[in-house]
């Protein structure tokens, strides 16, 4: 059976489930979404594409962006990058403090909030203009000059992001942030503020399902072997303390983000994006799981 159907009829069945999660309310604009919406799109690597429901409408992608400034920091740092973060599960919610200080300010991996503030202060480090930079890296990789930040959003979660207020001031105590701590939370929060559709997520993630490389263009963004450790970093460290359990039921390189999306990657074939934005009490979109499980063992495309 292709790709499409099974998507298609998976789609319609987890569509009508009961969905128990919640929106992310604590970063106001959030609660603003249409709660129902639900899309998703793949795209694979022999260049099809194609998706059904809300997959072309934007949604703020927030937590997803962390795979994507990592990649950024790994080709300017390569492998010292290692030295300012570390690559185990935490096991712990995306914004917890708990570890920090057993752990020197070094975060257990870039996919907690921890992790990728040391992230943004890396890249503040390198490049010049810190939002476009990143935004010029981003559209790169997507071939697609329309992709932006939400302003409202970020501002939005300036406005309350005391927890992350928190940890980028607690690690700088350790002295793993060099920079303002106000203007690395500034860039930080606007990163979190991308906007796409499942569509144009699932078309920018392709690369890790390609070695590294842009299908369109051919230009290797990260190397091979860089490509291999993100999608083993997204695999263990993707989804806070459920991250052993995506492995469990669905068992592809993902990664989720508060405005309820999960992009997920099968090396070598296709990268998909389901968007619904309640969230389980883990902060995981309910539904996007429950999608995503059902594909992949109908399809049989879970890489276990
Ligand atoms: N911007 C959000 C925060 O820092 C990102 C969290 C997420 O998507 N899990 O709280």
């Amino acid at each position: 059976m292709s790709y499409k159907k099974i998507i298609e009829e998976v789609y319609e069945r987890v569509k009508n489930q009961e969905d128990t999660g919640r929106l992310a309310t604590y970063i106001p604009e959030l609660a603003n979404v249409k709660a129902a919406s639900f899309g998703v799109h793949v795209s694979t690597i022999k260049k099809e594409d194609f998706g059904f429901g809300d997959h072309l409408e934007k949604f703020s992608i927030q937590s997803i962006s962390k795979v994507l400034t990592l990649s950024l920091a790994y080709t300017i740092l390569g492998e010292d990058i290692w030295k300012r973060v570390d690559v185990e599960p935490s096991g712990t919610p995306f914004n917890s403090l708990l570890q920090l200080e057993a752990d020197n300010g070094i975060p257990r991996n870039p996919f907690i909030n921890a992790g990728a503030i040391v992230v943004a202060d890396i890249l503040m480090s390198n490049l010049k203009n810190p939002k476009e930079d990143f935004l010029q890296f981003v559209r790169s990789i997507s071939n697609n000059s329309s992709i932006n930040y939400n302003e409202k959003v970020a501002a939005s979660e300036k406005s309350v992001g005391f927890r992350n207020i928190a940890l980028c001031n607690f690690i700088k105590s350790f002295g793993n942030i060099h920079n303002n701590a106000e203007e690395v939370l500034d860039f930080y929060f606007n990163v979190c503020s991308l906007e796409m559709n499942c569509k144009e997520l699932s078309d920018l993630f392709l690369f890790l399902a390609n070695g590294g490389k842009n299908i369109q263009t051919g230009k290797q963004i990260v190397t091979k072997r860089q490509a291999k450790r993100l999608n083993a970093i997204m695999q263990t460290c993707g989804f806070y303390d459920e991250a052993g359990e995506f492995s469990f039921r669905v068992g592809l390189p993902g990664k989720s983000g508060v405005g309820g999306g999960i992009i997920a990657v099968h090396p070598d074939e296709f990268a998909i994006a389901v968007w619904s934005p309640r969230l389980n009490k883990k902060g995981n979109s309910y539904k996007g799981f429950s999608f995503l499980e059902e594909f992949t063992t109908v399809s049989k495309s879970s890489i276990f």
